[in-house]
């Protein structure tokens, strides 16, 4: 049957989410509509908060919040605290990785987040990651002695390691290259891991 525009607009929309199809898009287009007025709004505001109030940390491109008061992203959090170890950089895929390794409270160096990795078939995703401000990172800081690619051990995290370790090697060899999917088990997920896995794996890093 045909469905009301805003609905419909809406469930071609949200079904775009990743794990969730047409059918419980609708459902949630009709759960949200039988809600409260004020839990409507907190739904509505979180949407435009999630977009507006967020930004990319320039040197890690982590998000973190933005501070309305400036023009220009600001650094995230993680590289302004001066506490932390400026010469470890830990390579991630994506955001809820770095999140795992962070909730572990055992590493204190810093982060680079690749934003995804390289694939076999796609050749044009190496473009769209964040290697080559990572090599620019490595250049121009050098506090750094040590990179850890914490990539999953699958065909595209190896593949993406080795094109890092041979692309670092190049514009300096004296940096010291560890990873920590060795610790993992194979097929297993940084993400997912648990943090007594995950301080194994960085503390047995190779
Ligand atoms: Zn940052």
């Amino acid at each position: 049957m045909e469905l009301p525009k805003p609905i419909k607009d809406f469930i071609q929309v949200f079904s775009k989410l990743p794990g969730i199809g047409p059918r419980q898009t609708t459902r949630l287009a009709f759960w949200l509509l039988h809600q409260k007025k004020e839990t409507q709004h907190d739904f509505y505001h979180a949407f435009i908060n999630l977009f507006s109030k967020t930004q990319i940390c320039p040197n890690c491109f982590f998000i973190s919040e933005k501070d309305s008061s400036k023009q220009e992203n600001q650094l995230c959090k993680i590289c302004q605290d001066s506490q932390r170890d400026q010469s470890v950089i830990c390579v991630v895929e994506k955001e809820t990785d770095l999140i795992s390794i962070e909730n572990t409270n055992k590493y204190k160096g810093l982060y680079h987040v690749l934003g995804g990795l390289i694939s076999e078939i796609d050749e044009s995703r190496k473009e769209k990651l964040t290697i080559k401000q990572l090599l620019t990172r490595i250049k121009t800081n050098k506090k750094v002695k040590e990179i850890i690619l914490a990539l999953n051990p699958n065909s595209e995290g190896n593949l993406t390691t080795y094109y890092i370790e041979k692309a670092i090697k190049t514009i300096n060899p004296n940096i010291k290259i560890t990873k920590l999917g060795r610790g993992l088990p194979q097929g297993g997920e940084v993400e997912f891991a648990d943090a007594e896995t995950l301080v194994n794996a960085l503390e047995g890093r190779k």
